[in-house]
């Protein structure tokens, strides 16, 4: 998708302000509905098109990126506009600096359409917990995008961008990628800059695009990757470029299928969808091989503990003093008197402390205030050993599985999350029902490993057909073969 549009620009078919106009129109038409952006930047977008065109007109050569019109996930900085993270605490937040991504981006003349919408703090995988409208899943608008990158996987799946920003902390990228049935990519841990992304928790996040293709994905990448001196997790890594590695030949490549993957509480309908994907993947003449991740039922503990311990450090710098929304007398008043009645007892006049508590009693939401709460039991003095720091030894175990599993095969498959899209409401009052979304993804952060969700097909449901994603983790730094099998399983 993106080669085409580019090439079009070069041979003068359509102008990057032309592209952008287009994918403008497309929000106005849609986003109505799907509820994708919490910020436009037209202004901004109309400018970088315009720069574009005058150097195309010049005759200078422009990169795969140049004049291409993007969205960016609202939890990442862009220069001078508001920056939620789908949060009322930072509502009225704006960028004080580029993320290194959006700087990279920017050096590549990319265009920025605007901010997309997400679970808050990039907490939840339906995107409803934002504090903000709720996404529709492009695919049946009763049904959710999944998240938290649901508001960049809804707009590139309904043409409201042509490729997006996510960040994925336990699946954030590939679950909407999956729900919405476009291309998601977690890079392997430290391939991609951090700075500037408002951290979740910060040993798991992991910038990466949401794209149409898996071709685009690359050429996206090889834009993002690279070391930054902004951010001490960042690898050294001599700079690539990923498109140029997708050969569709994987004949003899070994596939390892995780056992513990296939079991209990995997759907019918996606379980075929699978099968039928690692038949294709055998006649591409890839060797499938049976693996065993062991410890893969203590993912989700490991990761609920792990994330929720960083994530309760990370947002202890949102007290209404340095960021964003301040809960002082003056705004107290001021929200009483629009609604009195429920939050009149929930407010405490005076101090410092109080302000920090109203700040962040009104300001944050429920999913997040229980995350909160958990990783500061988890890192509490007398529970530190059991819970932390245990959960740091089986993270190792964890990663040991992957270790052994890569001596025997190139690649691990499976599918990207145990059904396809739900409906709204549907997990919102059990968030362990909720938790079990990520059961497939999450392995892949705790391991650091690259991981990438593309569409192995649709199943029909009540009507409607719901996009099915298929997953590829890879070893440490091996983003190549990760795209080139993704890239070989769309061929032919
Ligand atoms: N859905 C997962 C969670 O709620 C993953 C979130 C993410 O990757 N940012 O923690």
């Amino acid at each position: 998708m993106i080669r085409k549009l580019h090439e079009k620009l070069i041979n003068n078919e359509t102008t990057s302000v032309e592209l952008t106009e287009e994918y403008f129109d497309n929000i106005k038409k849609r986003d109505g509905e799907i509820g994708a952006y919490l910020t436009l930047t037209k202004d901004l977008a109309l400018d970088q098109a315009r720069a574009v065109d005058d150097k195309i007109k010049k005759g200078e050569k422009i990169n795969l990126l140049e004049g291409i019109p993007c969205a960016v996930k609202d939890n990442i900085f862009l220069d001078g506009f508001r920056v939620t993270a789908g949060s009322k605490i930072l509502d009225n937040y704006i960028a004080p600096y580029d993320a290194t991504v959006v700087k990279k981006l920017k050096e590549r003349n990319a265009v920025f359409l605007g901010k997309t919408n997400l679970d808050e703090f990039a907490m939840g995988s339906s995107n409803e917990n934002s504090a903000y409208q709720k996404v529709k899943n492009p695919a049946d608008s009763e049904r959710v995008p999944g998240g938290s990158s649901g508001g960049s996987a809804a707009a590139v799946a309904s043409d409201e961008a042509v490729w997006a920003l996510g960040s994925d902390t336990g699946g954030s990228i590939r679950q909407p990628a999956s729900f919405c049935g476009v291309v998601g990519l977690k890079p392997t841990y430290g391939r991609v800059s951090r700075y500037g992304l408002i951290a979740m928790a910060s040993s798991l996040d992991q910038i990466g695009p949401i794209a149409k293709t898996v071709e685009d994905a690359a050429i996206i990448l090889s834009g993002l990757a690279g070391e930054d001196k902004m951010d001490a997790t960042s690898a050294r890594s001599s700079d690539k470029l990923y498109e140029n590695y997708l050969d569709a030949d994987i004949k003899g490549i070994r596939i390892g299928v995780p056992d513990e993957y296939l079991k209990k509480g995997l759907d019918e309908k996606v379980r075929e969808k699978f099968d039928t994907a690692v038949e294709k993947f055998k006649k591409k003449g890839a060797i499938i091989e049976k693996i065993s991740l062991p410890h893969s039922d203590y993912s989700l503990p490991v990761y609920y503990i792990i994330m929720t311990s960083e994530a309760s450090s990370n947002l202890a710098r949102f007290d209404g003093i340095k960021y964003g929304l301040r809960i002082d007398d003056r705004a107290k008043s001021d929200i009483l008197s629009k609604k009195a009645g429920s939050l009149k007892n929930s407010f405490v006049n005076g101090t410092l402390l109080e302000t920090y508590l109203d700040s962040r009693q009104y300001g944050l939401g429920e999913e997040v205030k229980r995350r909160i709460m958990l990783g500061t039991y988890a890192l509490s003095a007398g529970y530190y050993d059991a819970y932390y720091l245990k959960a740091q030894k089986v993270r190792a175990l964890i990663k040991n599985d992957f270790k052994k599993a890569f001596e025997k095969v190139d690649i691990i498959f499976s599918p990207t999350t145990p059904e396809a899209a739900f409906k709204f409401g549907e997990k919102t009052d059990d968030p362990l029902k909720m938790y079990l979304s990520d059961i497939y993804t999450v392995t892949a952060n705790l391991a650091g490993v690259p991981a990438i969700s593309f569409s192995i097909g649709e199943i029909n449901e009540e009507g409607s057909k719901l996009p099915v994603g298929g997953q590829l983790m890879g070893k440490w730094f091996d983003e190549e073969n990760l795209l080139r099998m993704a890239h070989a399983f769309g061929v032919g």
